[in-house]
């Protein structure tokens, strides 16, 4: 590769025009993380005050039926600086995502578990890549030990197939946990669909990123929100949000089986001229038939994939609803109870 890249170059022009104390957003999703919550803020704290950055945190309680919320404001009631968005409900970590990223208006935005598995003090390290002229700074997990083997082993068959199948070029093993400048935000914004499936969108939208390296930890405490059902949904909504391949691949399927019908038949047409008439053959019909019926349920349950999710998007539902902002300038100079 040549030592001038395009990429280098506009990393470089970046790298000049970045601000000297920028000020970051922390975007904290939240679903019953009381367990947790405490120990983030202390773990965090330290590392924020530490930085030459102007920060704020930005929660988002996405439903949770537990004390997160009530934890949360008592925190910025004491001074922690930021807000608190509170959904209607549980919409899901991609929903709250997408909230809290409406609603930033910092130079920087840090998403960020709330149950310290990215380890915050990975902060200064991904603040000084970004000062490097990237754009995106992202976590990528090399160590998946604190996974259990099924979940790393579906995963990486996961990543296999996304990258096989889909034009996007997402990295494997990259979570959420990342690093972003207010022009990849402003670019988020703009993608309007419904199905935000995240870790595709911060691929789509592309600008010059680099990878930190980190072993993810478990989980500091509480459990996981994600069992394996959820977790095939969220795959199937990730291939099916970037790749249309699962619809055309029948078109070659279709055309194969076509041609080898029709060399079937050239053969049975054949064998009467020269053999005469045999007897029906029920076994070679009946595996046909059920060969062929298992394919087409396939194939239509396939498009059916698709098809909700136009049905998705047809409907044009907000992707989350808020219930109540609290903390944050406007709350402080308009506040009169
Ligand atoms: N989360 C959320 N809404 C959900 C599920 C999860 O906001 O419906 C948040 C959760 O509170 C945590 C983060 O997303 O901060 C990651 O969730 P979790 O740790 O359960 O996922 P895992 O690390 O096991 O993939
Ligand atoms: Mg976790």
């Amino acid at each position: 590769m040549p030592d001038e890249t395009s990429s280098s170059l506009y990393t470089a022009r970046r790298k000049a025009d970045r601000p000297d104390r920028p000020s970051l957003t922390v975007l904290v999703p939240c679903f019953n993380e009381e367990a947790v919550l405490g120990e983030f803020i202390s773990r965090t704290r330290p590392v924020l005050e530490a930085s030459r950055l102007t920060c704020d945190y930005l929660f988002i309680d996405d439903g949770s039926t537990d004390a997160t919320a009530p934890i949360i404001a008592r925190a910025l009631d004491e001074g922690l600086p930021g807000r608190l968005i509170g959904l209607t409900r549980n919409f899901g970590k991609e929903a709250a995502l997408s909230a809290g990223l409406d609603h930033v208006d910092a130079d920087l935005v840090l998403i960020i578990d709330a149950d310290l598995q990215d380890p915050p003090e990975l902060i200064p390290e991904m603040v000084a890549g970004w000062r490097a002229g990237y754009d995106v700074v992202y976590g990528l997990r090399i160590d998946r030990s604190s996974d259990t083997l099924v979940k790393r082993g579906t995963a990486g068959l996961f990543y296999r197939l996304f990258k096989r199948l889909s034009p996007i070029d997402m990295p494997a093993n990259a979570g959420d946990f990342r690093l972003i400048d207010r022009s990849v935000v402003e670019d988020l914004k703009r993608l309007p669909e419904r199905n935000r499936f995240m870790k595709g969108l911060f691929a789509w939208v592309g600008h010059p990123a680099m990878a930190l390296p980190y072993e993810r930890p478990s989980r500091a405490a509480g459990r996981t929100k994600f069992n394996y059902w959820k977790l095939w949904n969220f795959a199937i909504d990730g291939l099916t949000g970037f790749t249309t391949m699962p619809l055309r691949v029948w078109f070659y399927g279709g055309a194969l089986i076509a041609l080898l019908a029709f060399l079937y038949a050239l053969y049975l047409v054949v064998r009467v001229m020269v053999f005469g008439i045999d007897l029906p053959g029920y076994a070679s019909l009946m595996v046909g038939l059920l060969f062929f019926s298992g394919v087409q349920l396939l194939s239509i349950g396939m498009i059916g994939e698709y098809v909700a999710r136009l049905f998705a998007e047809a409907k044009q539902r907000p992707v989350y609803l808020v219930q109540e902002i609290i903390g944050g300038r406007a709350d402080r100079t308009t506040s009169q109870d």
